[in-house]
């Protein structure tokens, strides 16, 4: 059998079930090909994709200009380890860095998870001259699925059956600041969360939260780590939302969106926190590649030269006013949060037929923490779009049984 053929979806899963472990839930769809907010499978049925590549694709499905770049590099240098300099490197660095307040010095890994496993060393090489090691985590968060990161996300549903987890970690209610305050003590190193929960079912730090943490860890001489790996990279309308508080982190962990749909994850961290990771104490081999980081970079450019920030809040302030409409209609919505392209409806009800309901009418959305509707748009979706997915949702909602 040759390695790669044109096959139909029904022998795609055949094949599939066969042959990878089964650790994931699919629809038995076979996707082949996207273009921005547009997505194919394999028997030429199209698809509206309101959550492209689980968050990665920010600027929808094959991008030109992360395309072009990627093209260009791949056939250059497609990877080198980091016992040499490359440019797109040190060129993802400063744009990166310059788009923090703080100006950020990065390290660059492959995954959210990765990225969030550097954050916790850091943490843990910045305490210990003080004796400080434990993490400050919250209820609902999602950080990975490494064992660091899994420890991290206070979620016993994650820990079930690969127990025992890693010491060092505690957990408050997330938005209590006076349990955040009751869970630390004169050993904990760091807090770490994300500003809006993502996979916890789009939750915003409520007013005061995360100002209140940043006091917490200045009085304390703790580091305020943020996981942005699905909030930042221009998906609410900044280019990292706890921008939107005005609020400082010491550290910034990022992935899904960073190379506009190719692998990278990373680090930006305030540069007297970062100068902790010296040689010997972290690495990964991938990590910062030609290639990543040019996607990277031509990510950051066409959000920026496109004026992509701006129109994620315009087409956040298009879903909300749908929601809203539908929510004034159906009993069944409880609730419509909106930051960006960030976007949660809350149900009443289990969200999977809905999922359903919408795949059936070719629209792709997700559910997420069983009751709510998530999505994660590209920032390049038009109005028109916006509108004729939020008429499938309408209809797909509305015909729900309570
Ligand atoms: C997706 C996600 C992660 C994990 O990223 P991976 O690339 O799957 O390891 C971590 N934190 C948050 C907030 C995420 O949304």
């Amino acid at each position: 059998m040759p390695a790669t053929d044109t096959l139909s979806s029904e022998q795609v899963i055949d094949l599939a079930k066969r042959y990878l472990i089964g650790n994931y839930t699919r629809y038995p769809v076979c996707l082949v090909r996207g273009e921005g907010s547009w997505v194919w499978d394999a028997e030429g049925n199209r698809y509206l994709d309101f959550f492209p590549g689980w968050g990665c694709g920010i600027l929808g499905h094959c991008p030109p200009r992360v395309v072009e770049a990627v093209r260009e590099q791949v056939a250059t240098l497609i990877h080198v380890p980091n016992t040499w300099y490359t440019e797109p490197q040190a060129l993802l660095a400063r744009a990166l860095s310059e788009r923090t307040d703080f100006g950020g010095v990065c390290f660059f890994c492959n995954s959210g998870t990765e990225a969030n496993e550097a954050a916790i060393k850091l943490a843990r090489l910045n305490g210990k001259p003080k004796g400080k090691y434990k993490i400050l985590t919250f209820t609902g968060s999602f950080h990975g699925r490494t064992m660091g990161a899994l420890t991290a996300t206070a979620q016993p549903k994650y820990h079930a059956g690969v127990e025992p987890m890693l010491p060092g970690f505690v957990y408050a209610p997330f938005g209590d600041l006076a349990a955040a305050e009751k869970a630390i003590d004169a050993e904990t190193a760091a807090v770490l969360l994300e500003p809006i929960q993502g996979e916890g079912g789009v939750n915003p730090a409520p007013p005061g939260f995360l100002e209140g943490l940043r006091e917490l860890c200045d009085k304390n001489g703790m580091l305020l780590m943020l996981d942005e790996v699905q909030t930042g990279m221009g998906r609410t309308g900044a280019w990292f939302a706890h921008q939107h508080w005005k609020v400082q982190p010491d550290v910034v962990t990022l992935a899904k969106a960073l190379a506009g749909g190719v692998a990278m994850g990373g680090v930006i961290a305030r540069p007297d926190v970062g100068e902790k990771l010296k040689p010997g104490t972290h690495a990964a081999t991938f990590g910062g590649n030609p290639l990543a980081a040019r996607a990277a970079l031509a990510t950051i450019e066409a959000i920026e030269q496109d004026g992509l920030l701006d129109r994620a809040v315009r087409i956040g302030e298009r879903f909300a006013a749908r929601f809203q409409a539908l929510k004034a209609k159906c009993p069944l919505v409880l609730d419509v949060r909106v930051k960006g392209t960030m976007i949660g409806l809350e149900l009443a009800v289990d969200g999977a037929p809905v999922v359903q309901g919408c795949l059936a009418k070719g629209l792709l959305v997700n559910c997420t923490h069983q009751t709510v509707i998530r999505l994660l748009p590209a920032l390049t979706l038009t109005d028109e779009q916006v509108d004729e997915g939020c008429d499938v949702l309408d209809d797909v909602v509305l015909n729900l049984k309570a």
